[in-house]
């Protein structure tokens, strides 16, 4: 699966059995300054909801469930937020392995809010099942954000995610964007699966469809969506990649 060309036609000849699946910021939409800006491409807006109704379609984020299915819109398409901890059917779900864990959070919640005042400029956004210190706005406080992130995780037991701009507090639980490819490949009986994105979190669900292709029966194309903040450690792994969102959009066009 080197060339473009040859898998785009393989994904076209058997839609039911070839799986979408894309991150949200960064992949679908231009990073924006503060997560409450960001906005669907418009392009992606015209073009995804003709790939939803063909494709097996799962758009996959770091937000809440219920915030990536109001930020793309479309029906025919499987929400999953929390990288994985959370989705939505009728209603958001959150995965039961996380529900221990809730209560930890609450007190890291409450632990950060008095250390955060020494820290003004890095904006805490609570997610239930995980807390993000966005830095975007002071990035010149990541040294420090990250030492009390650090500290803070020992302390309470809880895991440490690093994102573009973002320090990101879970439980530590094995649930991620490539456990919920797995599961969501096997019901959905997919032969092959397509994974796009943008940050460290989506070198997750990159080894979700290395596992399966080594598993057989399965192939694989992982996509890095290129921007000047783009993790080495994704693109190292990446089978191909795109220059941003436009240049992702271009690919699925073709689908
Ligand atoms: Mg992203």
């Amino acid at each position: 699966m080197s060339e473009p060309r040859d898998w785009i036609s393989t994904f076209k000849a058997e839609p039911r059995r070839s799986g979408l699946f894309l991150d949200f910021d960064g992949t679908l939409s231009a990073i924006a300054p503060t997560p409450a800006e960001a906005v669907l491409h418009p392009r992606a807006a015209e073009i995804l909801p003709d790939l939803a109704r063909r494709y097996p379609f799962c758009v996959m984020s770091g937000r809440r469930a219920a915030s990536v299915a109001s930020l793309v819109g479309l029906a025919h398409v499987h929400y999953v937020g929390l990288h994985g901890m959370e989705w939505m059917e009728d209603e958001p779900h959150i995965d039961p392995e996380v529900l221990p864990y809730l209560p930890t959070l609450d007190r890291a919640r409450e632990e950060l809010k008095d250390s955060l005042t020494k820290l003004p400029g890095v904006f805490l956004e609570n997610k239930l099942a995980s807390i993000s210190l966005h830095l975007r706005q002071v990035p010149e406080m990541e040294e420090q954000a990250l030492q009390l992130a650090e500290s803070l995780a020992d302390n309470l037991g809880l895991k440490l995610e690093r994102g573009r701009m973002t320090l990101e507090l879970r439980p530590p639980v094995d649930v991620n964007k490539g456990t919920v490819l797995i599961r969501l490949a096997a019901g959905w009986r997919l032969k092959r699966g397509l994974y796009a994105g943008d940050d460290l979190t989506d070198v997750a669900g990159f080894r979700g469809l290395r596992y399966l292709m080594k598993e057989g029966g399965f192939d694989g194309i992982a996509i890095a969506v290129l921007s000047p903040e783009t993790p080495i450690e994704l693109e190292a792994v990446a089978d191909m990649t795109v220059d941003g969102p436009d240049g992702l959009l271009d690919l699925l066009s073709q689908l």
